[in-house]
């Protein structure tokens, strides 16, 4: 009797951690990892454990920094990873305080830079520190009218913060963001940096465990990950 419950026991706590296996977000389990603010010196360790670990990213780039780092960006196109971008001065008067044609601007101009080296157009853009407060609805229409598209994230590492002090902390705080949500996909925020490249293979492996799929963005599939909500972008 004892053995038989011990045994029913067991069912249900095996039950139970499919449940919340499947709940950790919900039934779409494809996870991307986005990479802000290169390229720059770390990013060949970057795409090394991408490589190793078979993942496929996306980047969001810094126009002067393509400039100077322009065989890192070719590089991670040669490798199947997603080129996006990420404005030109990545500065918040810049970009927010001025025309609300200033994000739209930056955009094509890193767009354009972008094209120029590599022959690729994207049309993903991630506004620095986020959508939210600053691209409102004037900002976020010259997008539209630039046929742009936005994505923030909806799981942060806080890794700009972390990664020169605890970088272990960038591991549990992704684990923590998609513990959070209800439904996939997962967009995970990270950044080119030392300490980032220090524990991703770790944050790879951790990743996998929960039975997801790594992708890169894709424009033919394209879904709305901003924090304003906006279906626009
Ligand atoms: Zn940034």
């Amino acid at each position: 009797m004892i053995r038989r419950r011990a045994a029913i026991k067991q069912k249900n706590s095996v039950m139970s951690a499919d449940n919340r296996m499947e709940n950790r977000f919900g039934k779409n389990k494809d996870v991307y990892l986005t990479f802000d603010d290169g390229p720059n010196g770390e990013m060949d360790s970057i795409l090394d454990i991408l490589k190793t670990k078979k993942v496929k990213g996306t980047f969001f780039l810094v126009e002067p920094n393509i400039k100077e780092y322009p065989e890192a960006v070719l590089r991670l196109i040669e490798e199947g990873h997603y080129p996006a971008l990420h404005s030109v001065t990545h500065d918040k008067k810049m970009l927010y305080e001025g025309n609300p044609l200033n994000v739209a601007e930056e955009m094509r101009q890193t767009q354009k830079t972008l094209y120029e080296l590599t022959g690729v157009t994207s049309h993903l853009t991630r506004a620095p520190f986020g959508s939210h407060p600053y691209m409102n609805e004037d900002l976020r229409n010259g997008l539209v009218q630039y046929n742009m598209k936005m994505w923030d994230w909806n799981a942060d590492t806080v890794d700009w913060k972390h990664q020169e002090t605890e970088p272990e902390k960038i591991i549990e705080n992704a684990v923590k963001g998609m513990d959070a949500l209800e439904e996939g996909p997962v967009v995970i925020l990270l950044h080119v940096t030392k300490g980032t490249a220090s524990v991703l293979s770790r944050l790879i492996d951790r990743i996998n465990r929960e039975g997801v799929s790594f992708r890169a963005y894709d424009p033919e599939q394209h879904f709305t990950m901003n924090f304003w909500h906006d279906k626009r972008l």
